[in-house]
């Protein structure tokens, strides 16, 4: 952890349900004064009781690595927030209005929303600093109409905010930019098919730095296989769920997101584990690769479509930065539509942005590490000034 020289440093919240993920940046130069996550709050046997505790038990654990919050000014805290619904394309300052919209939006993001709240509400509580709040979905907001648009009657649409959302958006954002500067071309120039693959995975298509395609919909369970969310499926399955196996709503709500996708289909649900599973000729693993693999084809197909051909492919977060089985699996087979990896420069590890077509490719297959709490702590400074 070096000394700034470079001013007072962000510090970025991302509040889930039980955990507090943290980290205190500065935006500038990037670089990370401390970080990390208070895990486990608000359950039973647990020392952090809500997430005003929390807070209390991240102070103690940045003073314990030598940063005490009194002597190190925040300039502001930027808090990661899933959905912003159809009025937050941007990152806004928080006041009590935005807090209670966000609090609304609950209804279209159940599982995220409600814990950004809580999280917002103890942060005002403890730092009387301006708080920020990016959206997920802001990057997204700029898709086209038919793009964004689910073919169900308008009225229904209009009166519920259905649509298209898309999320990961700061992570698309980000990366697309990196992406332009690793290739010493304008953002302007580029057409990008960027897949973002970690625990949760989307896609999307930018056009001159502009998000014209997702893969994400209403919530973050449409599109590409996950960890443990199913992605695609027909929606005539919940019909068909309910009559046919009795399940409720929630049932199939909890089933589709918590049970299916990679772990679902192989019983593990962290990519490290499937791949080795694989090696050792395990069926079900194998399925789940394929099954995952495929569908990442039939985006990246649809993608070229939509931006009548791409200049970059780009990989990004865990899986997609450190998985060459699944780059080579996924470019296979694609060297007429001008997507080639080269294997020496896939295998090769390095947490560096790269790229990994052979020289003169048609399209550039690159890899490019994403980093969400810096564009955070970006875009909340550029906000408070
Ligand atoms: P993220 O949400 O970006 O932290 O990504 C988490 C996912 O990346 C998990 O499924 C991990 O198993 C996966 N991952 C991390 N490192 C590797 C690796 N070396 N090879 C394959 N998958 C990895």
């Amino acid at each position: 952890m070096t000394e700034s020289t470079d001013g007072r440093p962000v510090l970025v919240l991302n509040a889930g349900s039980s955990s507090l993920k943290y980290q205190l940046v500065l935006p500038e130069s990037g670089a990370v004064r401390a970080g990390g996550v208070v895990e486990r709050i608000g359950e039973s046997g647990s020392d952090v009781a809500d997430h005003s505790a929390a807070l209390s038990a991240m102070t103690e654990r940045l003073r314990a690595d030598g940063v005490d919050l009194d002597d190190v000014p925040l300039r502001a805290v930027g808090h990661r927030v899933v959905h912003g619904g159809p009025e937050f394309s941007a990152p806004v300052v928080i006041d009590d209005g935005v807090l209670d919209r966000i609090r609304q939006l609950s209804a279209l993001a159940p599982l995220h929303n409600p814990a950004a709240v809580i999280g917002i509400e103890a942060a005002r509580r403890h730092y009387d600093v301006p708080h920020v709040a990016v959206f997920d979905t802001a990057f997204f907001s700029s898709l086209p109409a038919p793009a964004s648009t689910y073919a169900v009657p308008r009225d229904l649409a209009a009166k519920h905010s259905i649509r298209r959302y898309g999320f990961h958006g700061t992570s698309h954002q980000f990366v697309a930019q990196a992406t332009a500067d690793l290739l010493g071309c304008p953002l302007g120039d580029l057409r990008q098919v960027i897949l973002h693959l970690g625990n949760g995975c989307s896609a999307s298509a930018v056009h001159g730095g502009r998000a014209v395609e997702t893969s994400m919909g209403l919530t973050p369970l449409q599109g590409l296989v996950m960890g443990t969310r199913s992605g695609d499926v027909d929606p005539g399955l919940h019909a068909y769920l309910a009559r046919e196996a009795g399940m409720t709503l929630d049932e199939i709500d909890t089933l589709l997101n918590k049970k299916s996708g990679v772990l679902g289909l192989s019983g593990v649900n962290d990519f490290r584990e499937l791949v080795q599973r694989v090696d050792a000729g395990d069926e079900d693993a194998r399925l789940a690769f394929d099954v995952f693999v495929h569908r990442l084809k039939h985006y990246v197909g649809a993608y070229l479509a939509i931006l009548g051909g791409a200049d970059v492919l780009v990989f990004t977060a865990g899986i997609g930065q450190h998985s060459a089985p699944v780059r080579a699996a996924v470019a296979e087979g694609l060297a007429e539509l001008g997507i080639v990896v080269d294997s020496a420069l896939n295998e090769e590890r390095s947490n560096e942005a790269r790229v990994i077509s052979p020289d003169g490719s048609h399209v550039v297959v690159a890899v490019v590490p994403t980093n969400e709490e810096l564009a955070i702590a970006r875009q909340t400074a550029d906000l408070v000034g």
